[in-house]
């Protein structure tokens, strides 16, 4: 992104402050599909919309912050994602990026299969009817009981993540007379962040076994040889808010060698090959994402063409995406308390919500996109920077976003593409009360995730 020059506004001194922000947009008022879910615009009266519902309604009856899912959005992207893949293949929606009981049952009625990795989230799963054949169960540190109760509950595959998990798998597993399917993760050396990857000669982060100095193979001869485990396949997922393919062509090509070598050591080719998720979407204008049909053939042709030259049966393939089925489809609407303009440098808004419900921008820096949904406003923009009630100076929602100038208490502005990582993150930093997830569809607005409430906090508090 530029830095560039903006219209002159009452509040802005002549020298910008340092920052990494585009030029205002040519219409504040515009709503992009890029980073909004797909059914929201503007009414005639200037109020944004979503799933045939306004948002001053939502406020009204649920309150704010709130975060607003369009169910249309995430089934079309959920049904996207399985289509694109076709029947060879798998899709598993990576449950820690958001995940509630309705979530599971779109995700089961559309065809798509979960990823865990708590016993939280597979009991949200299984309560919600997720048969648990079709639940992975990831994680560097799975408890014991954990995974006791999902080798019980029957999950299609545990995701083993280190040398000590094969032999503790194995061993419950044949204490409750089963044969667990079992993947092994492995670290390809290639690290992926949105617009580049790396391809490193070393591991050194918690997930997985090195696929360097054989480790990985190693791994796979003592998964064979363990009378509790059915080895299915190798695992690998390589980061998170990806544009670029190429990581997982690396990737691909390293874990398919992988498959080679035991095929040649062992004489077993291993049926199934996973390559995770990470796949990017647009949290502002800027962001280009690219579309499942299109990671889809990318994958399948990375996958195939490996194999081929390997001699190897084609594996079944799954991904694993989280951000990009839930991500785009909400958005949080908050209520702005106070607007404080800084001479020279930007205008402040105060949002009643904050870091507890977002806590991407101030771990990760994450850029985010800001509108004004309560009214259309023809004023000028002004440079601002959206921050919350929390008592923090790096409680920032939107580090730098253009909003009308005429931006007052009692407006209500909303963030897209907070579907992911948002609710499934937030916490009740200064007791502040978690906030509620309403899905929204053909005109009705249902409570999936209701809001905290004082009480809620009270109970936990036993003292
Ligand atoms: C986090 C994670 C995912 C999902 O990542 P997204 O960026 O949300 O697509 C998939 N697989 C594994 C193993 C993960 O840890």
């Amino acid at each position: 992104m530029s830095r560039s020059a903006h219209p002159a506004g009452p509040r802005h001194a002549d020298v910008l402050p340092e920052g990494h922000y585009s030029a205002p947009p040519a219409d504040l008022n515009a709503l992009d599909h890029k980073v909004w879910a797909q059914t929201v615009g503007r009414n005639a009266d200037g109020v944004a919309t979503v799933g045939g519902v306004d948002v001053k309604t939502l406020a009204e009856e649920h309150g704010t912050p709130a975060y607003i899912l369009d169910e249309a959005d995430f089934r079309a992207r959920a049904r996207a994602w399985r289509s694109a893949f076709g029947a060879d293949a798998d899709v598993f929606y990576a449950g820690k990026a958001f995940l509630s009981r309705a979530v599971v049952r779109w995700l089961h009625e559309e065809g798509l299969n979960l990823d865990v990795c708590s016993g939280g989230e597979l009991a949200t799963a299984l309560s919600a009817g997720m048969p648990a054949e079709r639940v992975a169960f990831h994680g560097n540190n799975k408890s014991p009981d954990e995974i006791r109760r999902a080798v019980e509950a029957g999950v299609g595959r545990i995701v083993l993540d280190s040398f000590q998990e094969i032999v503790r798998v194995a061993h419950i597993a044949q204490s409750l007379g089963k044969r667990q399917k079992v993947q092994i993760r492995i670290t390809v050396g290639v690290e992926a962040h949105t617009h580049e990857f790396i391809a490193t000669a070393h591991e050194d982060q918690k997930f997985g076994i090195p696929l360097a100095g054989g480790q990985a193979a190693e791994a796979v001869r003592r998964a064979l040889q363990l009378d509790g485990l059915e080895l299915i396949g190798i695992h690998s997922h390589i980061g998170s808010q990806i544009f670029d393919m190429s990581g997982f062509e690396v990737a691909a090509h390293r874990v398919v060698g992988l498959l080679k070598d035991i095929r040649d050591e062992h004489g077993v080719e291993l049926p199934e090959i996973d390559l995770g998720g990470g796949l990017g979407i647009a949290y502002t204008s800027d962001d280009d994402p690219r579309e499942p049909h299109e990671i889809a053939k990318a994958l399948t042709e990375i996958v195939s063409r490996e194999c081929d030259a390997a001699r190897l049966r084609t594996p079944r393939i799954s991904v694993e995406p989280g951000r990009a089925i839930v991500g785009p489809t909400a958005f949080t609407l908050y209520e702005v308390g106070t607007v404080k303009p800084l001479e020279g440098l930007r205008t402040y808004v105060s949002v009643d919500g904050g870091m507890s419900d977002n806590i991407r921008t101030a771990l990760y820096d994450a850029e985010y996109s800001v509108a004004l949904v309560s009214r259309a406003s023809s004023a000028e923009p002004m440079l601002a920077r959206v921050v919350g009630k929390h008592c923090e100076s790096g409680d920032i929602v939107v580090k730098d976003a253009f909003l009308p100038a005429d931006l007052a208490p009692g407006d209500l502005i909303a963030v897209p593409a907070t579907g992911a990582y948002c609710r499934s993150m937030a916490s009740n930093y200064n007791h502040v009360l978690r906030p509620p997830v309403v899905a929204v569809k053909d005109g009705e607005a249902r409570v999936i995730v209701r809001r905290e409430t004082e009480e809620d906090l009270l109970r936990l508090d036993v003292g």
